[in-house]
This record gives C-alpha cells, sequence and structure tokens, in this order.
C-alpha cells in the first residue's frame, strides 16, 4: 500500500482544477439520506467550480468528507443565534468528554490544532505571562520526546510552540532523554507497527517520569472505539481530526484528556487573543457540528457500514474484471484510514493506457470522478466517501474508459 504522503506528493503534480473548469458539470447536492435538496443560489455553479465523485478518499485537498444533514441542520439553526463562545466550549467540552471517556475536552481547529494548543498548555500551565510569551519558551520546558520512527511532518505542530524534538528509539533510550526540559512525550498512532515502544509502554514511561503523554490518532476511526481507547489506556491528551471518517465539519478537531491541561491549552486559544492559537479560531456552529457529528459517528451501525463498503468495492471489482486482462486486490490498512481499498491493475500491453491518463479520463469524464493511483497501471480507490449509488457511477466508467484504452 502506498503511503498517504507519497499520494499528496503525487496528486499536488496534478495538472489544477483551473484547465479543465470547461466541463461544467455540477451535480445536484444530495444528503446521506437521499433526499434531493435544491439551493436557492448555486454558488458551486455560479463560480464554475468542478465537483467530483470522491473514490479518492478523505484528503485535505479535495476537501476531505461531506457532512451529514444532521450536521448541517446543527450549523444552519445554531447560525442564528448568539452565545457566548466559552460557554458552548464548555457545554459541547462536556459531552464529547463523556462520551469518550476523558476527563474534558474541547472542539480544536482540526486535529494539527489540538497538538498545538495540547503542547502549549503543558508548556505554559495557566500562568498568563507564559502564554502571551509562546513561541518564546525562555522559563520553560522546550523538548518532546518522540520515537525515530514517529518524527515525521506532523511534529510540526509540536515545533510551532518553539519546542525541539528529541528522538529516542528504545526505552532505554527514553529513560536517558527525560531530562529538566522534557515538556511532553508524543506519540503517533499510525506508525505504532514501526516504533519499538507500543502505546502501554509509553503511557507507562510517561507516568514514571511523570511526563504527560500525547497521541495524535487523527485519521485512526474507524474502528470507533478508538475514539476512547486511548484515553481509557492513560494518554494525557488525544487529537483527532473531525473532518476525515467522522465526518464533522473539515475544519474542526478534538483536543481531550487531563482536566487541568485541557483548561490550559484553552487560554491559548480563542477567544483569548494575544496567544500563539488566536488564529486557530472555531466558530460556535462547528464547535457544535463537531459534537453532533462525533454523536452520529458514535451511535451508527458500524458493522452495516463496514458491510455496504465491501458491497460497493465488490460492484466495482466486478464490473472492472469484466474486462480483458484486469485484476484487482481488497485490502484494509490496519490503522488509518481503515476501510477498504481496491486495486484495479490492467496488462498495459493489452490496455495501453497508463494509470495517469486513467486518471485524467476519470477526471474530465461526466461525473467527474478522483481516484487515487500508484505505478504506470494501477489506480487505487476507497468507497467510504462516495455518495449513495455512485459506487456504480465509478464502476460504469472504470469499465468504460479500460474497455476504449484496449488494443
Ligand atoms: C490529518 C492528520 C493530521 C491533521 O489533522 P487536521 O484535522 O487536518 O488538522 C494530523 N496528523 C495525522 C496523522 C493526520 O492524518
Amino acid at each position: 500500500m502506498i503511503s498517504r504522503r507519497k499520494l499528496l506528493k503525487r496528486l499536488s503534480a496534478l495538472p489544477l482544477v483551473g484547465g479543465i473548469m470547461g466541463t461544467g458539470f455540477s451535480m445536484a447536492p444530495t444528503w446521506e439520506d437521499d433526499t434531493e435538496f435544491v439551493p436557492k443560489r448555486d454558488v458551486i455553479k455560479e463560480l464554475g467550480l468542478r465537483t467530483f465523485v470522491n473514490a479518492a478518499g478523505t484528503y485535505t485537498a479535495m476537501t476531505a468528507s461531506l457532512m451529514p444533514k444532521e450536521v448541517m441542520d446543527t450549523i444552519v439553526s445554531s447560525s442564528q443565534h448568539f452565545a457566548m463562545l466559552d460557554e458552548v466550549q464548555d457545554k459541547v467540552g462536556e459531552k464529547i468528554a463523556k462520551l469518550c471517556h476523558a476527563e474534558a475536552a474541547t472542539v480544536t481547529a482540526g486535529c494539527w490544532s489540538a497538538m498545538v494548543l495540547g503542547l502549549a498548555g503543558i508548556l505554559t500551565g495557566t500562568d498568563k505571562k507564559k502564554i502571551a510569551q509562546l513561541p518564546n519558551l525562555e522559563g520553560m520546558k522546550s523538548e518532546v520526546i518522540v520515537q525515530k520512527s514517529h518524527n515525521v511532518g506532523y511534529v510540526h505542530a509540536l515545533t510551532n510552540t518553539g519546542v525541539r524534538i528529541v528522538e529516542v528509539e528504545t526505552a532505554a533510550d527514553v529513560d536517558r532523554a527525560i531530562n529538566s526540559k522534557t515538556a511532553m512525550m508524543w506519540f503517533l498512532n499510525y506508525q505504532a507497527p514501526d516504533g519499538k515502544i507500543q502505546h502501554e509502554e509509553w503511557v507507562a514511561l510517561g507516568k514514571k517520569h511523570g511526563i504527560p503523554t500525547m497521541i495524535d490518532m487523527a485519521a485512526d476511526v474507524p474502528p470507533v472505539e478508538n475514539l476512547w481507547k486511548y484515553n481509557d489506556m492513560g494518554f494525557d491528551l488525544v487529537c483527532v481530526s473531525g473532518g476525515k471518517a467522522m465526518k464533522g465539519p473539515q475544519s474542526a478537531g478534538i483536543l481531550m484528556g487531563r482536566k487541568d491541561l485541557i483548561e490550559a491549552a484553552r487560554l491559548s486559544a480563542p477567544p483569548r487573543g494575544g496567544t500563539i492559537g488566536r488564529g486557530m479560531k472555531v466558530n460556535k456552529e462547528e464547535i457544535l457540528g463537531m459534537y453532533v457529528a462525533l454523536d452520529l459517528y458514535i451511535k451508527k451501525d458500524h458493522e452495516k457500514e463496514w458491510k455496504s463498503w465491501e458491497d460497493k468495492v465488490a460492484h466495482i471489482a466486478e464490473a472492472a474484471e469484466k474486462v480483458e486482462s484486469v485484476t484487482t486486490e481488497v485490502s484494509v490498512p490496519p490503522i488509518a484510514n481503515h476501510t477498504p481499498y481496491l486495486k484495479i491493475s490492467w496488462d498495459l500491453q493489452r490496455i495501453p493506457i497508463t494509470r495517469t491518463e486513467l486518471q485524467e479520463k476519470l477526471r474530465m469524464g461526466d461525473p467527474s470522478i478522483e481516484v487515487m493511483g500508484s505505478g504506470d497501471n494501477t489506480i487505487n480507490l476507497t468507497v467510504f466517501m462516495l455518495r449513495p449509488k455512485e459506487e456504480r457511477i465509478v464502476a460504469k466508467r472504470i469499465q468504460e474508459e479500460l474497455n476504449a484504452a484496449k488494443v
């Protein structure tokens, strides 16, 4: 399986939307329950924006996920009232904490922002002078311990606060690395299999040395249990994205964990200004929308949803395999975007179309479709971001284009 990072890199190398705006196709907006909604002003159409069937996944560049109707109802209805931002956070935080077995929680501007604010809280506590001073760490701790294999791009959220990353590999390394400057120990959930120290041991090491631990599990639901698993395990702070599989607002996420740390983190977040987090504002509509999205996500029938993903993948695979020389393979990443992926490959001698050419054909078609790809003769797709019945469109279009390219 190709990494998300590589996929994104390839995606960014693609020609930009501007060149293909002429197709002018825009699908009628539908909610998950498939009721049609006709807007008074269709801005998507007005601006000539290309919309597409998302068979790629929850990529920020593709606006990641679509919010369910209940979430949008919350956003619309709450938009007609003023409320004190801190009160909204207090009430929602209490509910989220309860749902996820945490002492406390707060809605942040995404998982990234949860990491910045969570660490800021650890560094400053409730000291107003320190809060105003970040990212100047004078008089504060300044190091965060990270396993070497976890030290990827996401640590930038941590270094935003001014800290330095200290790499370790073994438990003995952790014992050696901890000193009076150590602020936190950070764990990147999806990299766990590549690290020598697993979750429980990381938490135990933190407790042994009195150092708070944080876990980044941004894209790591499903399974739904992950929402409380790491709180139950004893991580002091847990950070998760709201706008990936949970289908909350794209610019929302959750920071949850120890009450004192959440309180301190909020001192660096709006409505308070003159802080490192002033730019990480979440409006009340999105805070409430995040809560409703989480609540809906927890309550949904996950087994039924999984079965529907498998059915959709099977439908697309079956259609593609009708074309001679085409082979398919289903896989499920164990952590992060844990959902069935379908790999479709073909014999370039018999179907001389490269995967970038096929991606372009699908993109230029009506409706436009986005899929990922790897190598010269393979496309990769997921179905968890498809709207009702779109798997039929995807299956038909892939079959059509592969057939058309046959010699
Ligand atoms: C998506 C992601 C983030 C950033 O989350 P946002 O909600 O987009 O801020 C951080 N870490 C990991 C591992 C991610 O996948």
